[in-house]
């Protein structure tokens, strides 16, 4: 006897003394992993051409033998060698859609269980001893594969008549909790088949016993029992249904199995098309962004099907980058079968899909936007980043498609607010858009160079995503409105007047904003007097392309790119601090160069950046305090 790899042990352990109550779904597993060898033999048919297999012949086939406490779950599939079976069924193959070892607690187990099944392992649930009989396609040796559970399985040679795989479970004993008899029964099975395996594109047949009036019953209508095969499924896949036709809770419980998610979709799109180019899409807007889906780990793409059959697990080219997302899967009648990856590079059936895809989620997205705001919201929360550097990417060259599907959030609104609606509610003679960086809308919100908007009753966007700024930048012009960063742009808001007295006081204070800039040498390039503050006796701003958002980020980067944005200090000309430094000018220069020194720091501290020397700092701070 052989024994189980490790983790296979103890999925195997968890198998047989599960308390889980939907154990039912066994079936679901088992039926799935014979569609899935079917799918391989036929795929295998149509590349090596004429194989005299017929698609017509392939099906499933379900058999209760309850006398012997037996079901037969049997297809005519790839079949495994030997090698397969020591490979398949001797470790656990699932890793990848569950992290199995992670788990620690009973709970979350069972939850595992629910949402994944964990394949043939399943079986165990039910089962005191399965068997497997199994011959390959191409193949004259079958082999039998019998385990009683966790010590250990055996593998012997056996007869076997054609090529496909046939599953024997002995129905455990009736517990007090558990009625396993269930699972010998035919109506029982028949539902549990219906329920879960139903889109299953191979007939599952099993014989049914059906009553019928009997022939040349007379006055009396008279009834017979015959037993008729009978196929339980529907066989088409929900993607080939109309919309009327499916339930939301079968689209979500579809999406759940297939695409492993624990949440429900946050939306459903589902539309069939005929004309140049015939095809069924499902797709899906997860409800929560999966964890790694801002990292290179995570793959993009939709699950290809050529007339019901797929070909291709993860098609990239169906999907632009920014709209990744999206799960879901393409079945089209215009794809050849045996297509190669490099080929359907190139294919213009497939050029078209993705043309209509992405127009069609950019509708609906829109159109979420518009009637269902909180949707929207939520769903802006989890892939708005990926708009953002999707308006950004290359060069900008999605930016008109994007540019309408962002939000930020607004000063006046307090809440997300899209660009077309900041426009539409432009106060008269508003020349640009206003925007404010920074680390947290609380941060902003405390920020000097905000005051003078707020205090001219003008709305801003409050930007706090790295990606924002350069996106905005991207974008240039909204509606033929610029983009202005009111810390660093020439906000231009200064009446004649304001513009002539400003000038006036440059004048009246050169010598002691030359002096200024002087002692706190190449740290900015110019003290100057400002037009925005308000309350506050400081604040920095930049000249030039490089905000200090983006020097912020661009250092960030993992590439080190060392950037510095051209420092501004700007000093409130109204502010009493100003009239102290006046009077330094005149008695204390000395004095003057620390309080310099200090207010430059400040500046930087309302930034939310470093400050050089913050031991320096803070000694000048108590050298002032004594
Ligand atoms: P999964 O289906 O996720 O791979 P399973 O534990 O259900 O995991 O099955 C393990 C492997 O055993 C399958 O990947 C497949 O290669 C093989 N297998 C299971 N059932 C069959 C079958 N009926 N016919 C052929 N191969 C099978």
């Amino acid at each position: 006897m052989k024994q189980f790899k490790a983790e296979s042990k103890r999925l195997l352990d968890l198998m047989i003394h599960s308390i889980y109550t939907h154990r039912e779904i066994f079936l679901r597993e088992l039926i799935s992993n014979a569609s899935d060898a079917l799918d391989k033999l036929y795929y295998k048919s149509l590349q090596d051409g004429d194989t005299g297999l017929s698609r017509e012949d392939f099906c499933i086939t379900i058999e209760i033998d309850k006398e012997n406490r037996n079901l037969l779950i049997t297809d005519n599939g790839c079949g495994m060698t030997k090698e397969d079976l020591e490979n398949n069924l001797g470790v656990i193959a699932k890793s990848d859609s569950f992290n199995f070892k992670q788990t620690q607690e009973k709970q979350e187990e069972i939850d595992i269980i629910g949402q994944f099944g964990v394949g043939f392992y399943s079986a165990f649930m039910v089962s005191d001893c399965v068997t497997v009989r199994t011959r390959a396609y191409d193949s004259e040796e079958a082999y039998e594969w019998k385990s009683k559970g966790a010590e250990g399985y055996v593998i012997t040679d056996c007869e076997k008549q054609s090529h496909g795989t046939q599953i024997i479970l002995h129905i455990k004993p009736n517990t007090e909790e558990e009625n396993y008899d269930e699972y010998l029964d035919s109506f029982q099975i028949q539902s549990i088949v219906r329920k879960y395996s139903d889109y299953i594109r191979y007939p599952i047949q099993m014989d049914v016993e059906k009553s019928r009036l009997k022939e040349g019953s007379g006055e009396q209508p008279e009834y017979e029992t015959i037993v008729e095969k009978t196929t339980l499924n529907s066989m088409v896949p929900i993607w080939r249904k109309a919309k009327s036709e499916v339930s939301e809770e079968e689209y979500a419980s579809f999406y759940r199995e297939k695409f492993y998610d624990y949440e429900k979709p946050l939306k459903i799109i589902h539309s069939n098309t005929e004309g140049v180019s015939t095809y069924s899409a499902l797709l899906f807007i997860p409800g929560k962004a999966p964890s790694d889906y801002y990292t290179k780990q995570y793959e993009t793409g939709l699950q290809l099907y050529a007339s019901g059959v797929m070909i291709m697990e993860r098609c990239e080219d169906l999907l632009p980058e920014y709209f990744g997302f999206v799960r879901g899967l393409v079945d089209s009648q215009d794809l050849s079968l045996n297509i190669s990856r490099e080929m359907l590079q190139h294919d213009r059936q497939l050029k078209l899909i993705e043309n209509r895809l992405e127009k069609k989620i950019k509708t609906e997205l829109e159109f979420m936007m518009n009637n269902d705001r909180e949707l929207y919201e939520t769903f802006f929360q989890n892939f708005g980043l990926q708009l953002k550097f999707g308006v950004y990417a290359q060069y900008g060259m999605h930016k008109e498609l994007l540019q309408d599907l962002l939000l930020f959030y607004s000063s006046h609104e307090k809440k997300l607010v899209s660009l077309k609606e900041y426009v539409s509610r432009m106060k008269e003679g508003q020349e640009a858009i206003y925007y404010v960086c920074g680390d947290s809308l609380a941060r902003i919100e405390q920020m000097p160079q905000t005051e003078l908007l707020k205090d001219k009753g003008m709305e801003m966007l409050y930007l706090i995503d790295d990606v924002d700024e350069f996106a905005l930048k991207t974008i240039m012009n909204y509606d033929g409105k610029p983009f202005k960063n009111i810390s660093s742009d020439d906000l231009n808001l200064e009446s004649e007047e304001e513009k002539k007295s400003n000038e006036e006081k440059i004048q009246q204070n050169k010598d002691l904003l030359d002096f200024v800039k002087e002692s706190l040498g190449d740290r900015v390039a110019k003290v100057v007097l400002s037009q925005r503050l308000k309350s506050h006796p400081v604040c920095l701003s930049t000249e030039g392309e490089i905000t200090l958002e983006m020097e912020k980020v661009l250092n960030a980067m993992p590439s080190g790119s060392h950037v510095k944005a051209v420092r501004v200090l700007e000093m409130n000309p109204n502010h009493h601090i100003f009239t102290t430094l006046q009077t330094l000018y005149k008695n204390d220069k000395d004095k003057l160069k620390i309080y310099a020194d200090l207010l430059y720091g400040q500046a930087l501290l309302m930034e939310g950046m470093p400050i050089e020397d913050p031991v320096a700092f803070s000694n000048k701070i108590c050298e002032l305090m004594q």
